[in-house]
C-alpha cells in the first residue's frame, strides 16, 4: 500500500472527516481504556445519532427480543466496537456536503453507498456469514476512497469523470494511480485504518474497489468482500434508470441471477428479498436524509433487465440518451495526457524577436505564457498573474532585470517565484551580483533551446515545491486551530448533560474535588444538597418518557431560579441533582434547600395531560460534620435523601439527624 501518498493526501486537509461526535469517538478509542459509559455519553450527545444506533440495534436483533431503548442497551446487544464503528460511519454521512468536484454526483454517491450498506446487511443475515452491522459499515464506506480523491483533487478528478472512464474499473484505477500515485481502493483502506476500524474492514473495502468479479457458485459467498460485491451490484440496480445503457442493465441482470442462485431462492423469494432491501434502503434514506428512489419495486428492475436483454438480442439501440444533469463536454483524450496543471511563465524582454522565440518554445512545451515588454510591465504582470517562473532579460530601458528581481523579492507573491535571468554577456562580476539580488539561475543569450527548457523544468519543480510547502504550512495551521476549537467544544460537551444543559456528574465530581482541596486550606464550610424527584418512575410509566424528560428539564429550571448565584447545580444522573453550596454551613444550606422544595411543590408543569407539580426529597450534608472525603460527604447526603423518602417524601432532611454514623469513607 502506498502510505507515502496517503500521508500526502492527509496533508491536503481535504479528506472527508467524521463530524464532532465521530471525532470524539475516535479520540476516545485512541486512548487505551475508555469505558462503555464514556462511549455511551459521547454518542448520546447527538440525539439523531442515538436514534440511528437504536434503530440499527433493533433491526439487527431477532424478532421476539425486547426492543433496545438506550445506547447502553445497544452497546450490550451489538458490542462496544460495533456501536463505535456505526457512530463513526453515521457521523461521516451527516458531515457530507455537496463537494467541489464537478460531475461527481454527491447525492448519488451517498444514495448508492446507503443501498450497498443495507443490501450487505440483509444478505449477511440471510446467508448467516459474518456480522450484519459490520457489513453495513463496510457497505456504507465501501467507496470512500473515491469521495476522498474527489475531495482532495477536485479538478483532476472532475477531468477523470468527464473523460467517461469511471465505469471502467481497471482503467479508472490505473488512471488514478498515474495521476495521484495511489488509487481509490488503497485510499479507502488507508482511511479505514486511520480511523481505527478493524483491518478486515479495510481489506474488504479494498477488495470491493479493486475488481467487480463475482464469486462462482462453488466458491460461495464466504467473505465480506464477496458480500460487498453483490451488495454493490444490487445497489447499482436500485440506482439505474432509463438513462442507464442496456449493456449495463444486462450486466447487472447477470449479477442478480448469480446472487439468486447463491441465496438459493426461488424467483418469488428473490423478489421478496429484493423488496426487503429496497424498503430498508428507503427507510434509511429518510432517516439519514439521503435521497432514494421512492416507489421502486424489485420486480420493475427485473423487468427492465429483461427489456434490455431483448433490445440487445434484437440489435436495437446501443447509444443510450445521456443523463441530463451529467451531460459533460466530451473531453478530448489528449487532455489527460497533458500536465494535470498548466504552469505559468512570465517572459520579460524589450526585444520583440527574442520574446517571440521564447513564447513559441514555451507554448510548445504546453506552458501558459504571459509576456511583458519591459521591467515595469514585467513587475505588474508578475503580481497580477503570479507565474511559477519569470524569465527576464537583463538590459531593458525602463527597469532592468536586476531591479525587477529585487522589486519582486520584496513582495509576498514574488518571494518564491523562480527567477531566471537571460543576458547577452555574463562576466563573473555580473553573475555574482545577480545571484545576490535574488536571481535563481542565469542563462546567456543566444540560448540553446533544449538547455533552457531543461533549466526551466527544474525551476518550475522548485517553485512548485515551495508553493506546496507554503500551502501545507497554512493547512497545518488551519488544522491546528480547528482542533483547538473542536477540543474546547468537546470538552464542554463532555461536561454538560444534554437534556437539562446542567453540568453533569463528571463535572460535579471534578468541582467537588477542587472545592474540597481549597476548604482544607481555608477551613470554610462546604455543603451539598442532594435532590431526588419523588415517584418519578410513575411519571414515565403513566405519561411516557417524553413527559418524563420535560419534568426533568423544568426541574432544572426551577433549581436555577431558586438557588443563590454562588451555588452550583449539577445533574448527577436520572432524576437526581446536586447543589454545591460553597462557604455555607448546614443551617444556611437548609434555607436554600427548603426554598427549592417549596418552589418545586408550587411549580405546575404545564403539559397537556400532565398539568401538575412534582415534589422532591432533599438531603443535606456539610463538611464541618467531620467528613474526610468528598465520597463520605456525598454518601451522607444520599442517606439524608433516603431518610426524607422514608419519612414521606417532599421534605428536607440533614445528615446530622442520622445519629451515630461512620464518617470516614
Ligand atoms: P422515589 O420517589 O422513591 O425516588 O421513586 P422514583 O420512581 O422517583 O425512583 P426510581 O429511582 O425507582 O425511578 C427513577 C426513574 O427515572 C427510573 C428511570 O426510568 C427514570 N429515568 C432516569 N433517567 C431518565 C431520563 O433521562 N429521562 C426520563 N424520562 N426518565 C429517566
Ligand atoms: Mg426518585
Ligand atoms: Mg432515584
Amino acid at each position: 500500500m502506498n502510505l507515502k501518498s496517503f500521508e500526502e493526501l492527509k496533508l491536503s486537509g481535504n479528506l472527508p472527516t467524521p463530524a464532532g461526535v465521530g471525532m470524539r469517538i475516535l479520540q476516545l478509542t485512541r486512548t487505551e481504556n475508555y469505558s462503555a459509559e464514556e462511549m455511551g455519553e459521547a454518542i448520546m450527545a447527538d440525539s439523531s445519532l442515538t436514534g440511528r444506533i437504536l434503530k440499527l440495534a433493533n433491526t439487527a436483533s431477532n424478532s421476539g427480543m425486547e426492543p433496545v431503548t438506550t445506547v447502553s442497551g445497544a452497546i450490550m446487544r451489538l458490542g462496544g466496537r460495533t456501536v463505535r464503528d456505526l457512530a463513526l460511519a453515521f457521523s461521516l454521512v451527516s458531515e457530507r456536503s455537496a463537494g467541489t468536484c464537478k460531475g461527481f454526483g454527491y447525492e448519488e454517491y451517498w444514495s448508492l453507498s446507503l443501498a450497498r450498506a443495507v443490501n450487505a446487511q440483509v444478505m449477511t443475515r440471510i446467508l448467516g456469514c459474518g456480522k450484519p452491522e459490520e457489513a453495513y459499515i463496510c457497505g456504507l464506506l465501501g467507496k470512500i476512497g473515491r469521495l476522498a480523491l474527489a475531495s482532495v483533487y477536485p479538478e483532476v478528478y472532475a477531468r477523470l469523470i468527464a473523460s467517461g472512464i469511471t465505469d471502467d474499473l481497471p482503467l479508472l484505477l490505473e488512471r488514478e494511480q498515474a495521476e495521484f500515485d495511489i488509487n481509490h481502493a488503497q485510499v479507502g483502506a488507508c482511511m479505514l485504518e486511520e480511523w481505527g476500524l478493524p483491518d478486515s474492514f479495510g481489506e474488504a473495502v479494498e477488495g470491493l474497489c479493486s475488481s467487480r468479479d463475482l464469486p462462482d457458485l462453488d466458491e460461495g459467498v464466504t467473505n465480506l468482500t464477496a458480500v460487498l460485491r453483490f451488495a454493490d451490484v444490487l445497489a447499482r440496480a436500485f440506482l439505474a434508470d432509463e438513462h442507464t445503457p442496456n449493456r449495463t442493465w444486462v450486466e447487472i441482470g447477470e449479477g442478480l441471477e448469480l446472487l439468486r442462485e447463491h441465496l438459493k431462492l426461488k424467483p418469488e423469494g428473490f423478489i421478496r428479498f429484493g423488496d426487503t432491501c429496497i424498503k430498508e434502503w428507503q427507510a434509511w434514506g429518510e432517516s439519514l436524509d439521503v435521497s432514494v428512489h421512492e416507489g421502486l419495486k424489485f420486480k420493475m428492475l427485473l423487468e427492465q433487465v429483461a427489456r434490455a436483454r431483448k433490445a440487445i438480442a434484437e440489435g436495437q439501440e446501443e447509444r443510450p440518451r445521456p443523463k441530463p444533469e451529467t451531460v459533460q463536454k466530451k473531453a478530448s483524450s489528449k487532455v489527460t495526457e497533458q500536465h494535470p496543471v498548466r504552469f505559468k511563465i512570465l517572459a520579460v524582454d524589450d526585444d520583440p524577436t527574442t520574446r517571440q522565440i521564447l513564447v513559441k518554445y514555451l507554448e510548445d512545451q504546453n506552458y501558459e505564457v504571459v509576456e511583458a515588454r519591459g521591467g515595469k510591465a514585467g513587475l505588474k504582470a508578475a503580481l497580477t498573474h503570479t507565474p511559477e517562473l519569470v524569465i527576464s532579460d537583463w538590459q531593458m530601458p525602463d527597469m532592468d532585470g536586476l531591479e525587477l528581481c529585487r522589486a519582486l523579492r520584496k513582495t509576498d507573491a514574488g518571494r518564491n517565484m523562480y527567477f531566471l535571468m537571460l543576458s547577452g554577456h555574463a562576466s563573473e562580476e555580473l553573475v555574482i551580483e545577480s545571484f545576490e539580488a535574488g536571481v535563481d539561475d542565469f542563462v546567456t543569450k543566444p540560448f540553446i533551446p533544449r538547455l533552457l527548457m531543461a533549466r526551466i523544468k527544474g525551476g518550475i519543480r522548485l517553485a512548485q515545491l515551495q508553493r506546496k510547502i507554503e500551502q501545507d504550512k497554512q493547512t497545518m495551521m488551519k488544522q491546528v486551530a480547528e482542533m483547538g476549537v473542536l477540543n474546547r467544544k468537546l470538552r464542554a460537551a463532555s461536561l454538560t448533560d444534554a437534556l437539562t444543559e446542567l453540568p453533569n456528574r463528571r463535572y460535579c465530581m471534578k468541582r467537588l474535588e477542587s472545592e474540597w482541596a481549597s476548604i482544607k486550606r481555608t477551613r470554610r464550610p462546604l455543603s451539598v444538597v442532594m435532590l431526588d424527584i419523588d415517584k418519578f418512575k410513575s411519571v414515565n410509566d403513566e405519561h411516557g418518557h417524553d413527559v418524563g424528560d420535560i419534568v426533568l428539564k423544568e426541574t432544572a429550571d426551577v433549581l436555577r431560579d431558586s438557588v443563590r448565584a454562588s451555588d452550583e447545580i449539577c445533574r448527577l444522573g436520572g432524576e437526581e441533582f446536586l447543589i454545591i453550596a460553597k462557604n455555607t454551613d448546614e443551617e444556611n444550606c437548609a434555607v436554600v434547600a427548603e426554598r427549592v422544595r417549596a418552589a418545586m411543590e408550587s411549580h405546575v408543569i404545564d403539559h397537556p395531560g400532565f398539568e401538575r407539580a412534582v415534589t422532591v426529597s432533599l438531603g443535606i450534608a456539610c463538611s464541618s460534620d467531620g467528613h474526610e472525603s468528598v465520597h463520605s460527604l456525598l454518601k451522607a447526603a444520599d442517606e439524608a435523601v433516603y431518610l426524607a423518602k422514608e419519612s414521606g417524601r417532599n421534605q428536607v432532611r440533614k445528615a446530622t439527624e442520622l445519629g451515630a454514623k461512620k464518617k470516614s469513607a
